[in-house]
């Protein structure tokens, strides 16, 4: 696969974006305390891949813990399609976008592959259990 550049946005249409990655790099779901509520499945790219082309307005953020990442999410709609941060372990400032809310069709969706991690026990180079993987 290489970068491609794709649109995403919430449920009602309110948030809309813009972001270049590489599909084939997949996405990372998490057993942490919001990933598994959220059934978090994204991907991270770096600030310059992300432009938000409306819905700066239009969303709630929502921080927690160490308020290293933003969650923000659509106010008319509740969608959650996107979300950044600034960890300096992980290489700093990112964006992150949620697979499921791209523009794009089933088949390439069915194929990004999905990486597992356990960041409930702060073991993010392992999975979770293969129980745990199914509802994640
Ligand atoms: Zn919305």
């Amino acid at each position: 696969m290489a970068i491609q550049t794709y649109t995403g946005g919430c449920h009602c249409g309110d948030v809309r974006y813009e972001v270049d990655l590489d599909l084939g790099e997949g996405g990372g779901k998490c057993n942490c305390s919001i990933c598994r509520k959220i059934r978090n499945w994204s991907a991270s790219v770096k600030p310059e891949a992300f432009r938000l082309l409306q819905g700066a307005d239009a969303v709630t953020d929502y921080q927690f813990n160490t308020s290293s990442v933003h969650w923000p999410f659509c106010k008319r709609c509740g969608v959650r399609s996107f979300g950044h941060g600034d960890i300096p372990e992980v290489g700093g400032k990112f964006y992150s976008v949620q697979l499921a809310a791209l523009d794009i069709d089933d088949e390439a969706l069915a194929a990004a592959p999905v990486r597992f991690s356990n960041g409930r026990d702060n073991a993010w180079w392992h999975e979770p259990s293969e129980a745990e993987k199914k509802f994640l």
